[in-house]
């Protein structure tokens, strides 16, 4: 595609996810040509947030402000527009996304990089659901703040033995019981799973039920949680199940059998050659697990590839690793490493390593950090 010289080209963003917010930072370090193109970054908030600090959040380890991404000043390092909306719709055909509100964008490229979510059943007690974060962010204060001022014991459930499900659990017992030493806290864990952790090697999984076990959780491995198993008087944690967003269903691009958006190498959309995906949404032929580490990894192709569709240069395929690094904090400031080749370990070594990674990863967006790209940027 060329961009034309008569009309306003728009490059269309769709979610502040990683692969987008690193987008826009090598777009602010190597600009896109600036005459006739617009880029939108379309996101239902000023700030998007980096998951691998939620447990810590949730702990009480690290403040709010610590994994939230200032997107309005990406945007403005890299000369593109935030939109605040959330699409509701989207017409591939016609090349129009539909917000929330009513407000309808059309476009000439569109990125999709929305991750993922979680739909939690119906259940009359308390329900916390780790996705999507933003709800998250308003429910677990909330909790606490209602923990805090009630009395008696909890009993808690969890759903789900992946990395996000063990993680956050053991982040919750932490902070409630440290906030209220007072009240006990039972806690199961469901997993239809024979084991915790699926995908990952055999030690890091007998070290996260090591670790669960310690906390006190009891262990329902093999069992797929049913709205019976727990009465209203539980609270429950939902992280199991990650699905795409409706809306992907009806959009007329091509998809998944699971419903996400299916790519080519290049993460260009397999149906509409004017789409591509990153990140959870995109499904990328071999299936790749879903992860911030896949979606930051497949941020310089989209970067490259979005820039190479404007001024018609082939595009890049995306080569990922057959295995990445998972790192999983643990409460009391240790972590468990996991890799599918090189195997597991445990300790404050590696949850200083994952905190190096993971407040690394957001000194990229501090002030100084953009306000320094931009000024490479011109020169
Ligand atoms: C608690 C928790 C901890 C995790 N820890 C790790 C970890 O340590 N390491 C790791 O690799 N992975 C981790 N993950 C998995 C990881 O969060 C996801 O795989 C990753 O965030 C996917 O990134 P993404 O760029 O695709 O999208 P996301 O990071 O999910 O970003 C999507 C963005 O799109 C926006 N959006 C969503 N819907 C719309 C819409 N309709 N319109 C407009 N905008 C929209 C969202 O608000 C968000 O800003 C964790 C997940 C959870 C829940």
């Amino acid at each position: 595609m060329s961009a034309d010289q008569r009309r306003v080209c728009r490059v269309l963003l769709l979610g502040g996810g990683h692969s987008h917010v690193l987008t826009l930072l090598e777009w602010a370090l190597r600009p896109l040509p600036s005459t006739h193109l617009e880029v939108l970054l379309v996101n239902p908030a000023r700030h998007s947030l980096y998951s691998g600090l939620v447990p810590a959040w949730m702990a009480g380890r690290r403040p709010l402000a610590d994994l939230q991404i200032d997107l309005g000043a990406v945007c403005q390092a890299a000369g593109a527009r935030l939109v605040l909306g959330e699409a509701l719709a989207l017409d591939a055909q016609q090349r129009r996304l539909h917000l929330r509100g009513g407000e309808t964008l059309g476009y000439d490229l569109l990125s999709v990089n929305t991750g993922s979510t979680l739909r939690p059943p119906d259940h009359a007690g308390p329900c916390l659901t780790l996705r999507p974060l933003a709800r998250l962010l308003h429910d677990w204060p909330a909790f606490l703040q209602t923990w805090q001022q009630g009395d008696g014991p909890l009993a808690l459930d969890a759903v789900g033995g992946g990395a996000a499900g063990v993680e956050v659990l053991l982040a919750v017992l932490h902070r409630l019981r440290q906030l209220r030493p007072d009240r006990p806290v039972q806690a199961r864990l469901f997993s239809s799973a024979s084991r915790l952790l699926p995908g990952h090697p055999g030690g890091a999984a007998r070290r996260a039920a090591a670790a669960l076990r310690q906390a006190g959780v009891q262990l329902m491995l093999g069992q797929r949680w049913q709205a019976g198993d727990s009465p209203a008087s539980h609270c429950l944690l939902w992280a199991a199940g990650a699905q795409p967003p409706d809306w992907l269903a009806h959009s007329g691009l091509a998809l998944s059998s699971d419903g996400y958006l299916a790519v080519a190498p290049s993460l260009q959309s397999l149906s509409h050659a004017s789409v591509f995906a990153a990140g959870d949404s995109a499904a990328f032929s071999p299936a790749l697990d879903k992860s911030g580490v896949r979606a930051v990894r497949m941020a310089p192709t989209l970067a490259n590839n979005l820039r190479s569709a404007l001024v018609g240069e082939p595009l890049l395929a995306h080569r990922p690793q057959s295995a990445v690094l998972a790192l999983l904090a643990l409460p009391d400031g240790r972590a468990i490493a996991s890799h599918a080749r090189w195997g597991s370990a445990q300790g404050r070594w590696v949850g200083r390593w994952k905190d190096a990674l993971d407040l690394g990863f957001m000194r990229r967006f501090s002030p100084e950090a953009l306000a320094s790209l931009t000024l490479q940027g011109v020169s």
